[in-house]
C-alpha cells in the first residue's frame, strides 16, 4: 500500500468493475497503482446479498451473449452462467391492453397497428445513432437539433398510436430507469446503439442483454479481481479534492493522500462532480459532472418454496405501464428447488416507492404477483432488496443519463482527458454505456491512454 509521501504511477478513484479493470490492466503493464474507494466494499454497483440461503445480486446481475469482455471475465474468475427462464407465457400490459403469451415481437404485444408504428418509430431512432458514436454525433447539425429533444417531446411529434408511444417510455423507465421528459432523445438514442439495439436491451432470450445471470451472483467479479489487487486498495476512503499541475497529482482522501504520476476517476459524472479539482476541470466537463443524473431504481428479490407459476403455464415475466412493480423475472437457480423472482420499481416509481419504506414495497410486490399468479405468491420464504436511490456512492442506477442540451455542450468531455486526469466507468463508455461490459471495456480504454502518456 502507497504511504502518503510515495510516489505511485496511477491513482484510481473507485473499486467498482472499471476502476478494478483499469488497475488490473496497468499492473499487467508493470506500473504502481493505488485504488480508492469510498466504500467499506468494492464492486460499486454490484453488489451482494443473500436470500433463501443463496448469494444474489443487489445490482448489476444479467450477461448478454455479445458482451465478450464481461464473458471472458465471468471465465477467468470460474463463474458459472444459467439462463433467464423463459419457458412459457409471460404478462405484459401496455396502454391499458394486457396479453399473455410466449413471444415477445411487436405485433403480438401491440397488436398489428401498435406493432407496425413501433417498428416504425424504432426505425427512426436506431437511423439517428447510424454508424456513429456518441462523440461523433456532436459534429452532425441535425443530431445537434435531436439534443433538444426529450424523448417525451419527440414521441409526442412522431408517434401516432398510445401503444407504440407506452412501448418506448416503457423503454425509457425501464432501462435507464428515468422519466421519458427528462431524458435527451440523442442520449436515448446512443443509449440504445451502444448495446446493439433496443431488442437486444429489452431482451431475456437468446442474444439478450437479460439472457444469463450467475451463479452466486456476478458481483464475485470484482471480488475475485479485488483479491488479485491484494494490498493496493483502500477501502473507506472516499476522495475529496485532485490537485494536479505538470509534474503529478495529489489525490486527497480520507485516511491520507496519495501521490501519482496519473490519476483515472472511474466513478459516474455525477459523483466526480463532489470533488474539488484543482485546477478547475475545463467548463464542458464541469456542466457534464453537474447535469448528468443517475436513474431511479429499487431492485427485490422474492423466493419461493418453488417455482409455483411455472404449473400455471407461466414463465414469471411480467411487466406493465401502469403498475408500479415490474418488470420481474424467473431467475431461479438450476440445482435447486426454490422458485425465485427478481423486480424493479423503475424511474418514477421508484422516486415514489423510496420514501414508503421496505415493508410498503415488499407488500406491492407480494400483491401484484399474487394478481397474476394466485395466493401462492402471498407466502414468499424470503425477500431482499436494495434501493440505490439512497446509496450515497451510487446516488442512484442503473446509470447516468444526459437531459436535452447536456451532450451538444459536453458529449467529448466524457472521457477526454484533463491534463493527467483520465476518465473510466461505464457513463464514459462507447459500447454498452451503463452496463458492467461498458464498464470494462471504459477501464481498460483509460489504462491504454495512460501507459501510452
Ligand atoms: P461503479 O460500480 O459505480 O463504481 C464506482 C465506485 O466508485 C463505487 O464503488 C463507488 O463507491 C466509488 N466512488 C464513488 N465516489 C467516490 C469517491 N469520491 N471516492 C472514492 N470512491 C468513490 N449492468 C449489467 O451489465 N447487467 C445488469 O443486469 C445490470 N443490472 C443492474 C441492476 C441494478 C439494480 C443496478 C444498480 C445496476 C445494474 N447494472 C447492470 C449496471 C452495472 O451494475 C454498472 O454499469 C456497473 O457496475 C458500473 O461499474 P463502474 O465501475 O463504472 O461504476
Amino acid at each position: 500500500m502507497a504511504k502518503p509521501d510515495d510516489l505511485i504511477d496511477v491513482a484510481i478513484i473507485g473499486a467498482g468493475m472499471s476502476g478494478l479493470t483499469a488497475a488490473k490492466r496497468l499492473r499487467e503493464g508493470g506500473r504502481s497503482v493505488c485504488v480508492l474507494e469510498a466504500r467499506e466494499r468494492v464492486g460499486g454497483r454490484l453488489k451482494l446479498g443473500r436470500l433463501a440461503g443463496i448469494d444474489v445480486d443487489l445490482g448489476g446481475m444479467w450477461i448478454g451473449p455479445t458482451q465478450t469482455r464481461l464473458l471472458q471475465a465471468a471465465e477467468t474468475y470460474g463463474l458459472r452462467t444459467y439462463p433467464t427462464h423463459l419457458e412459457g407465457r409471460n404478462v405484459i400490459r401496455l396502454s391499458g391492453r394486457q396479453r399473455s403469451g410466449r413471444g415477445e415481437s411487436a405485433e403480438e404485444v401491440l397488436g398489428l397497428f401498435g406493432g407496425l408504428e413501433y417498428l416504425r418509430l424504432m426505425g427512426q431512432i436506431r437511423g439517428y445513432a447510424a454508424g456513429r458514436s456518441l462523440t461523433d454525433m456532436q459534429e452532425s447539425p441535425s443530431l445537434h437539433a435531436l439534443d433538444g429533444w426529450s424523448v417525451a417531446a419527440w414521441l409526442d411529434r412522431h408517434a401516432r398510436t398510445a401503444s407504440a408511444r407506452a412501448a418506448i417510455v416503457f423503454q425509457v423507465r425501464s432501462l435507464l430507469c428515468a422519466e421519458p421528459e427528462d431524458v435527451s432523445m440523442r442520449f436515448f438514442a446512443f443509449y440504445l446503439a451502444s448495446g446493439g439495439g433496443a431488442d437486444v436491451l429489452l431482451s431475456a432470450g437468446a442474444g439478450g442483454a437479460q439472457n444469463f445471470a450467475v451463479e452466486g451472483g456476478l458481483a464475485q467479479a470484482p471480488q475475485k479481481i479485488a483479491r488479485e489487487l491484494d494490498g493496493l486498495i483502500r477501502l473507506s476512503s472516499p476522495v475529496r479534492a485532485i490537485i494536479q499541475d505538470e509534474h503529478g497529482v495529489r489525490v486527497l482522501a480520507e485516511g491520507g493522500d496519495v501521490r501519482s504520476r496519473y490519476c483515472i476517476v472511474a466513478i459516474p459524472p455525477t459523483l466526480a462532480g463532489e470533488i474539488q479539482f484543482e485546477p478547475m476541470m475545463p467548463h464542458a466537463r464541469d456542466l457534464l459532472c453537474r447535469r448528468m443524473a443517475m436513474g431511479s431504481v429499487i431492485k427485490i428479490w422474492l423466493a419461493y418454496e418453488r417455482p409455483f407459476w411455472r404449473d400455471q403455464g407461466f414463465n414469471g415475466f411480467w411487466m406493465a405501464d401502469d403498475a408500479p412493480f415490474g418488470p420481474c423475472f424467473d431467475v431461479s437457480p438450476p440445482g435447486q428447488s426454490i422458485g425465485v423472482i427478481v423486480g424493479f420499481f423503475d424511474a418514477l416509481h421508484a422516486r415514489i416507492w423510496t420514501a414508503r419504506g421496505a415493508q410498503a414495497r415488499r407488500m406491492e410486490a407480494v400483491r401484484a404477483l399474487a394478481q397474476l399468479f394466485g395466493p401462492e405468491a402471498e407466502a414468499p420464504i424470503d425477500c431482499i432488496e436494495q434501493d440505490w436511490t439512497r446509496e450515497q456512492w451510487s446516488r442512484g442506477c442503473y446509470g447516468g443519463f444526459a437531459p436535452p442540451g447536456l451532450l451538444n455542450a459536453s458529449a467529448s468531455s466524457l472521457r477526454q482527458p484533463v491534463g493527467r486526469i483520465h476518465f473510466a466507468g461505464t457513463e464514459s463508455a462507447t459500447d454498452w454505456c451503463g452496463y458492467v461490459e461498458g464498464a470494462i471495456a471504459a477501464g481498460d480504454r483509460a489504462a491504454l491512454e495512460v501507459l501510452a502518456a
